[in-house]
């Protein structure tokens, strides 16, 4: 081979290697990588037949399972990319991504029939076959009926690793999510790369409860598969249920988002739960409070922040306190085989240690570009072809990143930069505010003054206190000019929130 293995060899290739050892846990399946393998195969024949080709996109509607990682290696058996549509968007936005990214297929789980109803009632019938997994459904008898590793150990798959595999769109977070085109190469380096920057064996088993149509649920199945872990799917996150799961399959590691870790740390706070074989968990997706990082520790957890994005197939630095005890509220170092910088977002000049600037990420795992929107693509870039990654952040003496906030999310109130995430962490500094979110909001005076959003008890702290606090922690420029208490905030999949929303509010 001259180039990169695509996730269908990597798979082929553990196979060879440890065909019997476990490699996926699904409810009360469970399957063996050669076993893996072989359906994925299968599934590729199966495909095929029905006229999936290399080039061809398939729209992917599933839950977390066995199905969503075999339908991501048989595609790449047949050089198809996978588009893994977000099942928790509304009709109307699923319509969008089906039009954005042209499927010529669409595998979905028997769950999503009323949902791909509604689609098609938006944007009308889809023309190429929709091909239904689920109980009882004909269509994949073939497929369902594999069950011993026939085939693994025998041919090898082939195929470009620099052919799209997989189209993972963005959160959505500042817009509407971009179909962000991965290669079998950005996968691979991404699996290498994470899994070289964290202990991660073949003697793992990773529990993947984050979402696998966000990077953040995906990435990890590459490095599981690379290294010979086990991954143990998990449908449907519900805290109570994770923590007994970690318990019965003897769970050494897991990827999160804080919404997630903050939930599992209430349950387990409330009543008892066995961390016994829990080594660490991962998590990121946006900013993690070093009070999770305590939390966790104490329960001899460790939490190790990864910062990422779709656009670099994952992870792109990782703090780990064990390593960097000085550094709390870091993001860390770059991952292997990637590199780091802050620049000057107008000139695109690197800015030195300590400087305030842009974050820009350049390795192997940066993503080939949005589908089809090059303009997009372009302004992602910057001309040496590094990552723009929208946020702001500094790298200091010892290379360590700390991010400080999304660029699109800063506001500019008479003439000064305001983070919003530097008035949430004082908020939410205080015991009673449960969530807090500030914004820009138009002003007449200042051009845009911060507003906050606030999930707190009325009864226990009123906004005249939260004003206090922040008047005597923050700036004069910086405090909220009005406070604003809500039930909840809006929040995505991954539970970032959705400032778009509290900016209409
Ligand atoms: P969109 O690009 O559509 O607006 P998004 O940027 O949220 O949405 P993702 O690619 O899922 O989509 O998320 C990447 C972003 O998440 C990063 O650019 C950063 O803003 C944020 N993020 C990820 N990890 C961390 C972290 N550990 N700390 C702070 N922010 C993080
Ligand atoms: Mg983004």
């Amino acid at each position: 081979r001259r180039q990169e293995p695509t996730p269908a060899q990597i798979l082929d290739d553990r196979a060879r290697t440890a065909p019997t050892a476990p490699a996926y846990v699904d409810g009360e399946a469970r399957f063996s990588f050669g076993q893996a393998a072989s359906r994925a195969r299968v599934l590729a024949g199966w495909l095929s037949a029905r006229g999936v080709g290399s080039g061809d996109r398939i729209l992917l509607m599933a839950k977390n399972g066995e199905f969503s990682a075999t339908t991501v290696f048989a595609a790449s058996h047949l050089g198809a990319a996978v588009v893994m549509a977000n099942w928790r968007l509304s009709p109307a936005e699923i319509a969008y991504v089906f039009d954005d990214s042209t499927p010529v297929a669409v595998l979905y789980e028997s769950v999503f029939e009323e949902a791909l109803s509604q689609v098609t009632q938006i944007r009308g019938e889809f023309s190429g076959p929709l091909l239904r997994h689920g109980l009882g459904a004909a269509d994949v008898a073939e497929y369902d009926s594999v069950q011993e590793a026939e085939a693994a150990g025998e041919s090898t798959a082939t195929g470009d690793a620099n052919a799209t595999a997989v189209v993972m769109y963005t959160s959505g977070t500042t817009g509407r999510p971009k179909g962000a085109e991965l290669t079998g190469a950005n996968l691979f380096w991404s699996a290498h790369g994470m899994s070289s920057s964290i202990e991660w064996e073949a003697a793992h088993r990773f529990l993947l409860a984050a979402p696998m149509f966000h990077i953040g649920g995906l990435a990890p199945l590459f490095a599981n598969v690379l290294r010979g872990s086990t991954t143990v799917f998990v449908a449907d996150f519900d805290p109570v249920a994770v923590w007994e799961l970690i318990g019965t399959e003897r769970i050494t590691t897991m990827m999160t988002v804080p919404v997630m870790l903050a939930a599992m740390a209430q349950v387990a706070a409330a009543k008892t739960v066995d961390t016994s074989s829990l080594v660490n968990v991962t998590c990121g997706g946006s900013a993690v409070p070093t009070s999770l990082i305590d939390t966790f520790a104490h329960w001899g957890v460790e939490v190790q922040v990864v910062y990422g994005m779709t656009e670099f197939s994952g992870g792109l630095t990782y703090y780990l306190p064990s390593t960097m005890p000085s550094h709390r509220g870091s993001q860390g170092r770059p991952v292997f085989y990637s590199d780091i910088a802050v620049i000057d977002p107008d000139t695109e000049h690197r800015l030195p240690a300590g400087e305030v600037g842009e974050i820009v990420g350049d390795g192997p795992q940066r993503f080939a570009g949005y589908l089809g929107n090059a303009q997009a693509t372009r302004d992602a870039l910057t001309a040496d072809g590094w990552y723009r990654t929208g946020d702001v952040g500094f790298i200091d003496d010892a290379g360590i990143l700390t991010v400080v906030d999304r660029i699109k999310d800063m506001i500019i109130s008479g003439g000064e930069n305001i983070y919003p995430a530097e008035i949430e962490a004082v908020l939410l500094s205080h015991p009673a505010v449960v969530d807090a979110a500030v914004v820009g909001l138009a002003d007449e005076k200042w051009g845009e003054v911060p507003v906050a959003f606030v999930v707190a008890d009325p009864a226990v702290v009123d906004a005249a206190q939260l004003l206090a606090l922040t008047g005597g922690r923050l700036a004069r420029y910086k405090q909220p000019k009005q406070v604003e208490f809500v039930d909840t905030l809006p929040r995505n999949a991954v539970g970032k929130i959705q400032k778009g929303q509290l900016r209409e509010h």
